[in-house]
């Protein structure tokens, strides 16, 4: 019932603007002003603090079904779980009220901000500061490629307190837009995912209250890797949709195209193609489906899980995308068909929260 709602409104709703959000680079408003109105922009919030309640795996499901039509805004509710998730797992009660309930109600969305210029993989190197000072923090620093930047009305920040201890010496934060010292920069031009702004954070002299710290001082990096274990299975529930709105127009367009007298459906070679393209999207599904039950129990090996499913289906998003502008032959590669876009949008989810190389180095590190 879930799926066909969220699908409903999706090709209703969403799927008439995504190309040209695609095309104009912008913000998808009219996603954003639909997922609200039905309450599905950031389902994961608990009841108690207003929010649907729901649980990873339906989360998985809203994002698959809205990336299956535009990939961008599937990041709307993907990235108001990962901006908001460090304050769920790792907050005070006083900061969970005070933060989730009005990003449940579709007043704020939130951003997570763990990535610098010089620290991508190596986020553990990062250099902005948070320096204690009497009952505030002062923040200082450049966070990069933050989703959602200027958007958002609330940054989980990631700072060094005690550069001695490296990632030990970590702390996470919330942020305000509002909150003096904060800017953004230009908005990235970017091969894909157009319409979700990715921006940077300048955070200059930025003076907080003390208890806006998430968790205890020393615990920011371990809640932000606490927090991709959960939220990379989000991102293989983008790859998952794009990849199946992908091969639903190009299972449409072989049946209309023809050449040799008779549809190219009716060609084996075309056939095979589809078939391996729907079959590695199923193995993707049942890897997604599995990570995401184990993130609602939380298993012993959800880091492993999470780091499979996403490397797993963001690979096949993009073989599955690369195959279906071949189908199309010519046509897939001009704006005039969805599928170029599909391509361009599947391959940030091989790079972000973890390029693939280093969902790698998790699973090896995390062997089941
Ligand atoms: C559109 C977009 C949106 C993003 N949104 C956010 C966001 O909201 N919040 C946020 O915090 N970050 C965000 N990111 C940042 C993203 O998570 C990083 O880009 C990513 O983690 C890679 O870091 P990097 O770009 O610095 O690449 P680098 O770390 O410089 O990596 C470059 C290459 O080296 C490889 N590499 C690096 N180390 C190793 C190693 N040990 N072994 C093997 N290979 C290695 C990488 O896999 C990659 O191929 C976003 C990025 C983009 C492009």
């Amino acid at each position: 019932m879930l799926r066909d709602a969220v699908r409903s409104l999706a090709e209703a709703k969403i799927a008439p603007y995504a190309a040209a959000v695609d095309e104009e680079a912008r913000f998808p408003q009219e996603a954003l002003d639909a997922l609200v109105a039905n309450d599905l922009h950031a389902v994961h919030v608990p009841e108690e603090y207003g929010g649907a309640g729901a649980d990873a795996l339906a989360t998985v499901i809203v994002i698959e079904e809205v990336a299956r039509v535009c990939a961008s805004s599937s990041l709307i509710p993907a990235v108001n779980k990962l901006g908001s998730l460090p304050v769920i797992l790792s907050g005070s009660e006083a900061l969970k009220k005070k933060y989730m309930t009005p990003l449940a109600k579709g007043d704020a969305m939130f951003s997570y901000c763990l990535s610098e210029p010089d620290a991508g993989s190596d986020a553990a190197g990062m250099k902005t500061r948070a320096v204690r000072d009497g009952d505030a923090y002062v923040l200082n620093g450049v966070k990069r490629w933050i989703t959602n930047a200027g958007e958002s009305e609330y940054y989980t920040v990631m700072a060094v307190t005690d550069p001695a201890k490296r990632s030990k010496g970590i702390s996470a934060f919330v942020v305000e837009k509002s909150d003096e010292g904060v800017s953004f920069g230009a908005p990235e031009k970017k091969l894909g995912i157009k319409g979700s702004p990715t921006r940077e954070v300048y955070l200059d002299n930025v003076r907080i209250p003390a208890d806006r710290m998430i968790g205890e001082e020393g615990t920011g990096f371990a809640t932000a890797m606490r927090t991709l274990d959960h939220t990379r299975i989000t991102i293989a529930a983008q790859a998952l949709g794009i990849a199946q709105g992908a091969l639903d127009y190009a299972k449409g367009y072989v049946k209309e195209r023809k050449q040799f007298g008779k549809p190219i459906a009716d060609f084996q070679g075309v056939q095979f193609m589809l078939a391996d393209m729907a079959m590695k999207i199923e193995a993707a599904r049942q890897l997604t489906y599995a990570a995401a039950a184990k993130s609602e129990r939380g298993d012993a090996d959800l880091t492993f899980q999470g780091a499979a499913a996403k490397c797993f289906a963001s690979d096949v998003a993009m073989e599955v995308t690369t195959d279906a502008v071949q189908l199309l032959g010519g046509y897939g590669y001009t704006r005039d068909y969805p599928v170029e876009r599909m391509m361009r949008d599947a391959k940030i989810t091989q790079i972000y929260e973890g390029t693939n190389q280093v969902q790698r180095i998790v699973m090896a590190r995390n062997l089941p």
